[in-house]
């Protein structure tokens, strides 16, 4: 009989395992020995399943760049016994862990896909039993030649599978809470699964994977608005060790002409700062030079994010800065698709 393919499902925390605390009427992480009782189902899978969980179970929004790092080096450690990984998480911030692990886990040639749920698997309408169970059949899917299926990181959620630097929680109530505005769905499930094929990383699985454990926080994200002053603008690009700015600018790159505006982007890219050019608006791509508004960006070396998300751009940007790249080599690279997570236009 053929060998089933060996799944490792890591609990990191979030509503899927959690609970109502009776004390307080909140909603707190419960034992993951718990959360097995409550889909025995995964048993009957065409997988072989182990469980690896975190000693204390996080909400994501206390997620940060130690945890990713934390869970990078639990996937290196299972990488070679595993077939593929499902990492239970919340929904909240899914988007920012996934896109760190897209950059942080370089020749992926396995599938680790990351879901959760909007209801705890313990309530009657759960939608965390069926992300749990699609999102293993997903991890264990195989080509033809015995490769996995999707050797990415990805985000499964409610029927669709998206690469996970391509997606963003736009919802916080419904079901369908993630979306991947500037890249199709990986994968579709209804009756049966339907992967997208030609939009899955084709990449030859035979190279070593490697595992980058650095990340340097020193960046910023900065929306601007309609009114923002000189001030705030000077401050906040005054920061002490401040590296990089993720630079949310109106549609396709936008951003006032003032010449303080300028000027003080100008004086911090002089000073060492990268600042990267991401859109506020959810779909479509940043065209440095199209209009005046942002031209001006681009005269100065402000980097140009394209569609790339602000999960994408921030969790890149930290990656990248923590290689010690000089200032040309960090802007060359942020430009470029390096995990998949842009698209030229
Ligand atoms: N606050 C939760 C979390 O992100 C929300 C969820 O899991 O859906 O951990």
């Amino acid at each position: 009989m053929l060998q089933k393919p060996k799944i490792l499902l890591i609990y990191t925390g979030g509503t899927i395992g959690m609970i109502t605390d009776p004390a307080t009427g909140s909603l707190k992480a419960m034992d993951f020995r718990e959360i097995e009782k409550l889909i025995p189902e995964t048993r009957r899978l065409n997988a072989e399943l182990d469980t690896y969980s975190f000693k204390t179970p996080i909400d994501s929004s206390n997620a940060d760049p130690q945890f990713w790092i934390e869970l990078v080096s639990v996937i290196e450690k299972n990488y070679i016994k595993y077939d593929g990984f499902v990492i239970l998480h919340g929904t909240d911030t899914m988007s920012y862990t996934g896109s760190a692990l897209s950059f942080m886990i370089g020749n992926l040639g396995k599938p680790i896909i990351l879901t959760g749920a909007q209801l705890p698997l313990g309530t009657i309408r759960t939608d965390g039993k069926e992300n749990i169970i699609t999102a293993i059949e997903i991890a264990a899917a195989q080509r033809k030649d015995g490769k996995p299926r999707v050797p990415e990181v990805a985000v499964y959620f409610e029927n669709k599978l998206f690469r996970a630097n391509r997606t963003h929680k736009y919802n916080a109530e419904y079901f369908d809470a993630f979306e991947s505005p500037n890249y199709p769905p990986i994968a579709e499930a209804g009756i049966k699964i339907n992967f997208n094929d030609k939009f899955i990383i084709n990449r030859e699985i035979s190279g070593i994977p490697s595992f980058y454990k650095k990340i340097d926080k020193n960046i910023i994200i900065l929306k601007i608005f309609p009114g923002l002053g000189q001030d705030y603008l000077e401050k906040i690009l005054s920061i002490e060790n401040l590296k990089g700015v993720v630079l949310e600018t109106f549609g396709t790159g936008n951003a006032p002409t003032y010449d303080w505006f300028i000027q003080g982007l100008k004086n911090a890219i002089d000073r060492g700062i990268v600042i990267y050019n991401v859109s506020q608006c959810n779909a479509g791509s940043v065209h440095q030079g199209h209009y005046e508004t942002s031209r001006l960006l681009k005269d100065i070396g402000v980097a140009n994010g394209y569609d790339i998300t602000t999960e994408a751009a921030v969790t890149k940007m930290m990656y990248l800065l923590s290689k010690g790249l000089s200032q040309n080599e960090l802007i060359y690279f942020l430009e470029q698709n390096i995990a998949g997570e842009l698209t030229h236009s």
